[in-house]
């Protein structure tokens, strides 16, 4: 059984309690502990949030923007649905906690598209939001901007591009969303769960998470629990778990592989259950575990990402726009004999090349899903 079980994210707050709480604290403290908390990022990336925010502190800047990124993507991954639905105000209030700690003035809920039936209850939680912080004399306008449909405008330079009414594609890096952001000005973007949990942070205070956790992935973090599972659904567990402890609670008895982190994620196969720690220091993961079992074919499910990156590919660098088609079409030719199962390493060696060159994480991750599966279930894909 797994060893622990948390319940942070869906109890009530007292939110006035909480905002005078950061209010008294101000800047420094709030910084200070964001970054002993241990936070990072939870769209997946994993970036040290204290660190962020103390970039957007420090930088200079007339207008300072923190954007809550709510295009929520990744195939396996509903939690942010959730989370909006149930607990719109600690999103806010986590928000603002963020701008009293580096000084910002202005709030974005990018959203996505999908998610349009939402607008008019977070909207109507954005005016409880403002009612809320009137009396304590503090102003931090929060709009919503919507995605139009796109995989690419989870990356937050293509969500930036998005929200200034251009084409949705991902930016040259460096300079990155803290110096130059929104419309140039220094900004954070970070994930819905994110957001949720600084508000946790000073609500709790940052030992409780610090405690949660291991040393390189500390805390509790949402998982979306999906494919053949007794038990599909949105858990809140302790980071840092071994694969095979999360099978046995979560699994059909018969599980062969799970992919951690959905498409752009890694496939791993029952004899590395144990081995692998679900967290910074094994696969990280922005909340998708997808359980797969012995009826299921792992080529149609390689093939059916391949598909869904060939769609998804903003098509703006040569590597991706092109290297996806590839791995598709050679995935399909060595399935049909027409190429030999030697192919498969040339396209492994593809894969790997677009790891390094592609313009951002999408084409640069096609590459985890594709090796993970070519590797550890060759003999569903070669005859
Ligand atoms: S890696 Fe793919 S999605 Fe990213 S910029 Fe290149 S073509 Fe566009």
């Amino acid at each position: 059984m797994l060893s622990r079980k948390i319940n942070l994210m869906f109890t009530e707050s007292d939110y006035g309690a909480i905002l005078d709480r950061a209010l008294s604290m101000g800047s420094a403290s709030i910084l200070d502990a964001i970054e002993y908390s241990g936070l990072r990022g939870r769209g997946g990336a994993g970036f040290p949030t204290g660190r962020k925010w103390n970039a957007v502190a420090e930088a200079p800047g007339k207008s300072k923007i923190i954007i809550c990124n709510a295009d929520e993507g990744e195939p396996g991954t509903f939690k942010d649905r959730e989370i909006l639905e149930e607990q719109a105000l600690k999103v806010l209030t986590g928000m603002m906690v963020c701008a009293i700690a580096v000084g910002a003035d202005r709030g974005f809920i990018y959203l996505r598209h999908e998610y349009s039936y939402m607008i008019s209850h977070i909207e109507k939680e954005i005016d409880r939001f403002q009612k809320l912080i009137e009396p304590r004399k503090l102003s931090f306008p929060i709009e919503m901007r919507m995605g139009s449909g796109a995989y690419i405008c989870g990356e937050e330079t293509a969500l930036l591009e998005s929200m200034e009414g251009k084409r949705g594609e991902a930016r040259n890096k460096p300079p990155y969303p803290v110096d130059k952001g929104y419309l140039d000005f220094p900004t954070i973007i970070n994930n819905v769960e994110t957001f949720v949990y600084t508000t946790i942070i000073i609500e709790h205070g940052p030992e409780e998470f610090h405690n949660l956790g291991t040393k390189d992935s500390r805390g509790a973090k949402i998982f979306c629990v999906s494919g053949d599972t007794p038990k599909p659904g949105i858990y809140e567990l302790e980071m840092g778990m071994n694969l095979e402890d999360f099978v046995r609670d979560f699994g059909d008895g018969d599980t062969k592989a799970v992919q951690v982190g959905g498409s752009s994620g890694y496939c791993v196969p029952r004899k590395l259950f144990t081995e692998t720690i679900i967290g910074f220091e094994g696969i990280p993961t922005g909340g998708s575990m997808m359980l797969f079992n012995s009826s299921r074919s792992m080529y149609n499910i390689l093939k059916g990402y391949l598909e869904f990156f060939c769609e998804e590919s903003c098509g703006q660098c040569t590597p991706c726009r092109v290297g996806c088609q590839q791995l598709l079409k050679g995935l399909e030719a060595v399935k049909a004999s027409e190429k030999p199962s030697s192919y498969l390493k040339r396209l492994n060696g593809l894969a790997g090349m677009m790891e390094i060159s592609a313009k951002c994480g999408l084409g640069q991750s096609v590459a985890h899903p594709f090796k993970s599966i070519t590797e550890h279930f060759t003999e569903e894909i070669v005859y």
